[in-house]
């Protein structure tokens, strides 16, 4: 009887201890504070996500008109054809004038200049290498570009007269080329070159690109009258015009000139600072 009502005891003491242990325990100010609710609670897995993120595909590209012809011996054109003909291996070039003689030295080459930059990257107008993609595609015979960028050095050093230093090949705005398999036969190419502007959908009902005009002014400096459309200015040079160090060759040669720049819709002028600023590697 004595053992049982100390088991009581003992039970009783337990609970009234425990019961002043939490009482003592809520007003402890090292204990940690119950914050009011702000937010959700998040019932999430470090492995969940929310959102279900398919895996990257690589979208074709539709394909270009160049790009149906597999058969093709020769690579597509792309800004890399048009890159200065400079280079270092070139002999000083000595000029006489009046009582002096001029030296001129050719540019270190696509070693130590870039093409003309757009908005920090290398570029020429796109116009040109459509055309001579196009060109490639119709003949099926690959395009030789003789000069495409010059850059100033280069460009000095191929023809120091004043009227040559605002040259649109400074900027990348024009392009001098044969077609290998066909050097002789110049107008072909030109004919080529009018029938891009029917052909393409994009001028289509546009009456400044579909139709060409003659250049007639003596400031051509060539026998055969220049072709000019909106966007274009074509010279056919024959064998024994327009040669300089970057047309040794003994073919006739065309030059195409872009006159208008169809994505900024303004007319293509040489300026210095598209001509001058481009990376250099010293
Ligand atoms: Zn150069």
């Amino acid at each position: 009887m004595r053992a049982c009502f100390c088991l009581w005891r003992g039970l009783i003491c337990l609970s009234l201890t425990l019961l002043m242990a939490c009482s003592v325990d809520d007003k402890n100010p090292l204990a940690r504070p119950h914050l009011p609710l702000k937010g959700e609670y998040l019932y999430r897995h470090q492995n969940e996500q929310l959102f279900h993120i398919d895996p990257p595909v690589l979208a074709e590209h539709a394909a270009y008109p160049w790009d149906e012809n597999q058969d093709r011996n020769y690579p597509r054109m792309t800004k890399e054809f048009f890159r200065c003909k400079g280079s270092i291996l070139n002999p000083v070039r000595l000029v006489q004038k009046e009582k002096e003689v001029l030296r001129f030295y050719d540019c270190g080459g696509t070693q130590k200049h870039s093409l003309p930059l757009r908005e920090g990257k290398e570029f020429v107008y796109p116009i040109l290498i459509d055309l001579l993609n196009y060109i490639q595609n119709k003949t099926g015979k690959r395009v030789v570009i003789t000069c495409g960028h010059c850059c100033p050095d280069h460009n000095l050093y191929l023809d120091a007269s004043p009227s040559n230093q605002t040259s649109k090949h400074l900027i990348a705005a024009e392009v001098d080329f044969y077609v290998q398999g066909m050097e002789h036969q110049p107008e072909k190419i030109v004919n080529l070159l009018l029938g891009y502007y029917r052909e393409m959908p994009k001028y289509k009902g546009l009456k400044d690109f579909e139709e060409f005009k003659r250049y007639e002014k003596e400031d051509a400096h060539v026998s055969t009258l220049p072709w000019h459309n909106k966007e274009i200015f074509i010279k056919l040079f024959r064998k024994t015009e327009g040669r300089d160090f970057d047309n040794r060759h003994p073919y006739p040669y065309v030059s195409v000139q872009v006159r208008y720049d169809w994505d900024l819709q303004e007319k293509v002028i040489y300026s210095w600072d598209k001509a001058f600023r481009n990376f250099h590697r010293w």
